[in-house]
């Protein structure tokens, strides 16, 4: 990252607009990390807006200043929003390795003329910016960004209790609250995160112990009703229909998390959540051990990931999903 550093180190000090960009459906790692930039470029005077192709989960909403985070799909100024990607002098990509995982604002990145980097963690990054920083061995993007925030400011000072509190949160949710994923510097940046101030006792239950009482039924009701394990072939999955979701109130993120209940039954190796949206069907996969769920993604699922955790989406019915997922899962003898 020393040699990527230098050249970003020359480019900022004439930079006065930044925008940072999460991916599409957002999650913990990518919210978390370019919030923990804003504050950063923020306390430098810059003009910084962190926008996201749609919105981000509710158990995110406390987070320090997300309430300024841009949101394309809801947004009633979408001109506005191109207007910053177009006009940024720096554009930063958080937590993606292909510019289409940001959806609808993908032709306005790539029309820009601004400085583009990429600080992400998932494999095979495509080349999409001026600038790639790209670590598959670490947790999160959120480790990148912590480093990358020494090395700009050179000074570990510059990570503030709010800067912490924001890469906590993504090195959190991408290791599975530290399951997986998890190296000695993660536990290390971990500490020193806790140094800064961050206190993970209250972070874990803003994060953990948010939930609505609808989200605890769904959870309930996936466990007892939907569970499907297949001994023989050591996964395990749910599925749910849009009714049932509309049953238990479903909002954009309650679903996260379920499919690890799966994953935590002895002998089971591959555990998926399918879930019925409007006019596609959403997979998430995890693992444990070797088993790389990102390959199976990519290859049959248009989508992508880590070893241990990945998803994509097929436009076809719910049963049609479910049948499919069970005749991939045949296709790999040694899960
Ligand atoms: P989740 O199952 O929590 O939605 O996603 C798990 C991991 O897989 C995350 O790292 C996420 O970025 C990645 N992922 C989920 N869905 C997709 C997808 O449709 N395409 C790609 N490339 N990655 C995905
Ligand atoms: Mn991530």
């Amino acid at each position: 990252m020393k040699k990527e550093i230098e050249v970003i180190k020359k480019k900022l000090p004439s930079a006065k607009n930044i925008a940072i960009l999460c991916h599409v459906h957002p999650d913990g790692d990518t919210i978390g990390s370019a919030l923990a930039l804003f504050h950063y470029f923020k306390s430098k005077g810059k003009n910084v807006n962190v926008i996201s192709p749609n919105d981000y989960h509710k158990f995110l909403d406390w987070m320090p200043e997300s309430d300024k985070i841009s949101v394309y799909s809801k947004s009633k100024n979408k001109n506005e929003i191109e207007a910053v990607i177009m006009n940024a002098d720096v554009v930063f990509c958080i937590d993606f390795n292909a510019s289409n995982r940001i959806d609808e604002l993908e032709p306005f990145y790539l029309k820009s003329k601004a400085f583009k980097i990429l600080i992400d963690h998932h494999a095979l990054p495509k080349k999409f910016s001026d600038i790639t920083i790209s670590d598959t061995h670490v947790s999160s993007t959120a480790e990148l960004i912590y480093d990358f925030l020494i090395g700009i400011s050179g000074n570990k000072k510059s990570i503030t209790k709010e800067i912490g509190e924001c890469l906590y949160v993504g090195i959190l949710t991408d290791t599975g609250s530290f399951s997986y994923s998890c190296s000695y510097k993660t536990h290390f940046i971990t500490s020193e995160l806790i140094k800064a101030g961050v206190n993970t006792n209250h972070v874990n239950q803003l994060v953990y112990s948010h939930y609505s009482e609808e989200r605890i039924r769904l959870l309930g009701y996936c466990l007892s009703e939907k569970l499907v394990v297949m001994n023989e072939l050591k996964t395990a999955y749910f599925s749910l229909t849009r009714d049932e979701q509309i049953k238990y109130k479903y909002r954009y993120g309650d679903t996260e998390g379920i499919v690890n209940y799966a994953l935590s039954i002895n002998g089971i190796n591959l555990a998926a959540i399918i879930v019925e949206r409007t006019g596609e069907i959403k997979f998430s996969f995890r693992s444990k051990g070797d088993f790389d769920v990102s390959k199976m993604a990519r290859e049959y699922y248009n989508g992508g990931g880590h070893n241990n955790a990945a998803g994509g989406f097929l436009k076809v019915t719910l049963n049609e999903a479910v049948e499919y997922f069970v005749k991939i899962v045949k296709k790999y003898p040694k899960i």
